[in-house]
């Protein structure tokens, strides 16, 4: 990691919000030199000056579950324009340098997408390189792979980990995701979904439930820096609150890092709108009781936006249960995915009831260094929709005004109503930059303390915290300055972050 500036910066006198190094809301300087934050210098007099008085400074944005590159994206790419012309859904998929120029105007400096098939990753790479100034990492569908597969069957820990630590390598991954657990193997026996964690694979001894074990072990014999990323099963469907408590419940003591929540805590039964309603209670009393576990949320917001998934099934079931159309997408023997367009929308039950969910859970969870902020861009939301989401979690009474505009049904008996917790602006640190750093391994980002990398932003502090974190007054990445309320100042070239040195 060669730094892309020799320039010694002090950003002067601003209001530090930094979890990790315990400082939230202190007056100080911050001292950049070639890129890295550094101690107080004992010569000052070399440091540029930037005044940042006034201003709040936290560690740049970490994003540790998006989808802005590979098959389905280049899938829903070609989708999203089709769209925009006919039916006024907004470019939800831009293209990959309109991506980064928009991550990094918001204060985001680091990205991964968290969903690419073995095969697809030197193609994703390719895409990456063209993402500008964040740094950007891959989590690998590696359990989709036919040879994995057939290691994790016969139950043989040294080949699981051999053939995943080769594909982490070869495919220069950061992490190991899995997409529905054998979700690709049923699909193609067309046995879509349904399936719960104990049924073993089409023509196989391996359940989903001995898959999670052993793919988890060799995630953690490989030393990787992220648990295995974990999307259960049953993604949408309701009363799948069940198999995210059994996925929970496997893992025992083990790291896991449990994607996109929202969408696995669903109650109810089958094809009945009117029992449709949350299960997070039971995950959540769970989940505060582990600490080995760790999520991300997928919170929907209320909108327009293009869903993309690595789970075939889930798709095909959103398509039916919306009505829209859909694509889908097989790789040969690696996996597959889906796209459709959705419209969120305030007064469906379903979509309030997702919305009420995901809020749910960001507010029930205790330990917010568990907790990554996400949208599971796109599916939930449009990740340039985060600033709206970080004030619903910040400003109760901006929140219970959002509430009054949903869906009946949901505000009678959505637990939201009586949950009054705001975030408090060191609450939002964490789980944007702090906690995603923390939990996927990063140990030189979402912090300010020596040593770090100098990726910084600076806020406007703003009662109206949706325009607070819209639009920062600088973001720094690597000690350069690279926007500026909201325009880009420099174009630098991130970094791809692999877990294995090639
Ligand atoms: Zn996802």
């Amino acid at each position: 990691m060669t730094p892309s500036t020799s320039d010694r910066l002090v950003l002067a006198g601003g209001t530090i919000h930094d979890p990790a190094t315990g400082r939230d809301g202190v007056i100080d300087d911050l001292w950049i030199e070639d890129g890295r934050i550094v101690a107080r210098p004992a010569d000052p007099s070399a440091f540029r000056r930037i005044d940042a008085a006034g201003l709040v400074v936290m560690p740049g944005g970490v994003d540790l579950h998006s989808h802005i590159a590979g098959p389905k994206v280049g899938l829903g790419r070609r989708i999203s324009p089709h769209l925009a012309r006919r039916e006024g859904f907004p470019a939800a998929v831009p293209t990959i340098h309109a991506t980064g120029a928009a991550y990094a105007a918001l204060g985001y400096t680091t990205v991964f997408d968290a969903a690419i098939a073995t095969s697809a990753a030197a193609m994703a790479h390719q895409e990456l390189a063209d993402l500008p100034i964040l740094d950007k990492g891959i989590y690998l569908l590696a359990a989709d792979d036919a040879a994995v597969l057939d290691a994790l069957d016969r139950g043989d820990a040294s080949d699981t980990r051999r053939l995943v630590g080769d594909a982490v390598r070869a495919g220069r991954g950061w992490a190991v995701k899995v997409a529905s657990p054998g979700g690709s193997a049923f699909w193609r026996a067309g046995r879509g979904d349904h399936h719960d964690l104990d049924t073993p694979l089409p023509g196989r001894r391996l359940t989903p439930r001995i898959l999670l074990e052993r793919l988890a072990a060799a995630v953690e014999n490989l030393g990787l820096p992220h648990p295995l990323h974990v999307h259960t099963a049953n993604l949408g469907l309701p009363g799948n609150w069940r198999t995210l408590l059994e996925t929970m419940k496997t893992f025992g003591g083990r790291r896991a890092h449990l994607a996109h929540v929202q969408f696995h805590s669903y109650a109810g039964g089958d094809l009945d709108e009117g029992s449709f309603g949350s299960g997070v209670a039971p995950l959540v009393e769970h989940f505060n009781a582990h600490e080995s576990l760790t999520l991300d949320v997928g919170q929907i917001l209320f909108g327009k936006t293009v869903a993309m998934t690595g789970d075939s099934a889930a798709a095909e079931h959103l398509a039916h249960a919306t009505g829209v159309p859909w694509a889908s997408h097989d790789l040969h023997l690696s996996g597959g995915c889906g796209i459709l367009p959705i419209a969120y929308k305030e007064k469906s039950l379903i979509h309030a009831w997702q919305w009420a969910i995901g809020l749910e859970w960001f507010l029930t969870a205790s330990d917010p260094w568990r907790v990554a902020l996400t949208t599971d861009h796109p599916n939930g939301a449009h990740f340039t929709a985060y600033p709206h989401l970080m004030a619903l979690l910040g400003d109760a009474a901006f929140r219970r005004a959002a509430f009054e505009r949903i869906h009946p049904v949901v505000r009678k008996r959505s637990p939201l109503v009586h949950l009054d917790r705001e975030y408090s602006l060191q609450d939002l640190c964490i789980v944007t930059r702090a906690a995603p750093a923390r939990i996927a391994g990063l140990a030189q980002k979402g912090h300010l303390g020596p040593g770090a990398d100098a990726d910084i932003t600076l806020y406007r502090p703003d009662r109206d915290l949706a325009r607070m974190f819209s639009l920062p007054a600088k973001v720094f990445k690597g000690g350069r300055l690279v926007a500026e309320d909201g325009h880009l100042r420099s174009e630098t070239a991130g970094q791809t972050l692999a877990a294995v040195r090639a």
